[in-house]
């Protein structure tokens, strides 16, 4: 998909967020504090990324999964911006920006998906 026309379809954020790797403020986007039922999609591919079955509450201000859906569908990339060492997820399937991943998650995996409710599109019902 051209440039033009991902501008066209996201808004700025979600267009900032998944294109030019930004971050939402905490607490300001749509799903931080979901709870319900559903799966998490990448705004621009609509490729199922999370369920709500590994959401949890990181109490960070960000949408935080323990575990991605299919690992095979987000690639983790070092991130060495901002002068810190961080590991960023990615949408395997088109590349968008989806957040970070950190080693302080809950168990059983112990990671943390930090997300950006701005690269996700949330849809209710069967979390599968
Ligand atoms: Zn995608």
């Amino acid at each position: 998909m051209s440039e033009q026309a991902l501008r066209e379809r996201l808004t700025p954020e979600q267009f900032a967020v998944t294109q030019q790797s930004g971050t939402e403020p905490a607490f300001s986007g749509a799903y931080w504090d979901t709870k319900d039922a559903g799966t998490y999609r990448c705004i621009v591919c609509e490729t199922p990324l999370f369920t709500s079955e590994t959401k949890y509450d990181s109490g960070s201000g960000w949408p935080s999964f323990w575990e991605a859906l299919d690992a095979e569908k987000v690639t983790l990339i070092e991130d060495r911006s901002h002068g810190m060492r961080r590991v960023e997820a990615q949408c395997a399937t088109c590349g968008a920006h989806l957040g970070h991943v950190f080693n302080d998650g809950p168990r059983p995996t112990g990671q943390r998906f930090c997300m950006n409710s701005a690269s996700l599109d949330f849809v209710p019902g069967s979390s599968r």
